[in-house]
């Protein structure tokens, strides 16, 4: 059988001030921080990762706070919407429990037989909760699925059958909007992708309360090399391979634009800090520990209620 990708790995997005995010996603959503880091490119800059417990591929979803980003908008060939599972029986729970926070969402809406409510982070990104009948507790078991908002959505979708062996599963259409749904086979954690096509004549923009990239999943670094050499004979452009200490990473750009990633599931968050203390210090990569002071003087200081 040939191989396919089983899910999303994580979602990346650019935050504003990184207490208000650490307030809403570990404090409202109960997200563990899994991380707290740089970003490698811009080490004045945190790069946080939330995630289940264990940080698991799949239920990571990371910030750059920038300082100085304005706000985004979310258009035609960027990722729009990430959604979370909210497992069997949880959801009345969860609505009833952001009304007593006095958190404002919509809906719930009907799509494809779920019902999903819609919130708005600090920063106005959407986060979407679907209602799922995983039987995992009653938190929030990582990503359902991340929206993709395509001028033509069709090269797409092609992408994502014919070399990441996903499967067309649904087809929808309200208000103006179509949504296209494909799924990978098995039922990894945040096995869906939607494609919307929207008429609307938006332009997007990258900046706060936008989602900078999409990142899929491959088992370990020789799944990665096949993946890599599957999409630069298909003739996507596929940069080298990336050491992000607790993963490794490809990117390239998905036809409709949207920034794709394919990383590694290990080496995991685990690698440089102790599993029941994950996200309690500043962790940085050996380049930058002669920095630590620096950098530590100029970041924010974060509390995780
Ligand atoms: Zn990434």
């Amino acid at each position: 059988m040939p191989r396919t990708i089983p899910g999303l790995h994580h979602v990346t997005a650019i935050s504003g001030p990184p207490q208000a995010n650490v307030d809403f996603y570990a404090g409202l959503l109960k997200q563990r921080l899994v991380k707290r880091t740089v970003n490698f490119d811009d080490p004045g800059t945190y790069h946080l990762y939330y995630g289940n417990q264990t940080g698991a591929p799949g239920t990571i979803l990371t910030f750059f706070p920038f300082a100085d980003a304005g706000p985004g908008r979310a258009g035609p060939g960027m990722a729009s919407a990430y959604a979370y599972a909210v497992p069997k029986g949880g959801f009345d729970e969860w609505m009833l429990r952001l009304a007593e926070e006095v958190v404002d969402f919509a809906g719930p809406v009907d799509r494809f037989g779920q019902r999903v409510i819609t919130l708005s982070d600090p920063d106005g990104a959407p986060v979407e909760l679907v209602e799922t009948d995983r039987e995992s507790g009653d938190a929030l078991d990582g990503f359902h699925s991340v929206t993709l908002w395509e001028r033509d959505p069709g090269p797409t979708a092609r992408l994502l059958t014919d070399i990441f062996g996903y499967e067309q599963v649904g087809h929808e259409a309200a208000d103006g909007v179509e949504r296209l749904r494909l799924a990978a086979p098995g039922d990894a954690r945040g096995a869906v992708v939607d494609l919307i096509r929207s008429d609307a004549p938006s332009i997007g923009r990258q900046g706060t309360g936008t989602i900078h990239h999409v990142a899929f999943r491959a088992e370990d670094d020789a799944v990665q090399a096949e993946w890599r050499e599957k999409l630069a004979s298909a003739g996507h452009g596929v940069t080298p391979v990336f050491d992000r200490q607790y993963f490794n990473a490809i990117y390239f750009r998905e036809p409709g634009g949207v920034l794709f990633e394919i990383a590694t599931d290990p080496p995991g968050f685990a690698v440089d800090e102790d599993a029941a203390h994950l996200g309690e210090a500043l962790k940085l990569p050996a380049k930058y520990e002669a920095l630590r002071d620096r950098i530590e003087a100029v970041l924010p200081p974060l509390k995780v209620a």
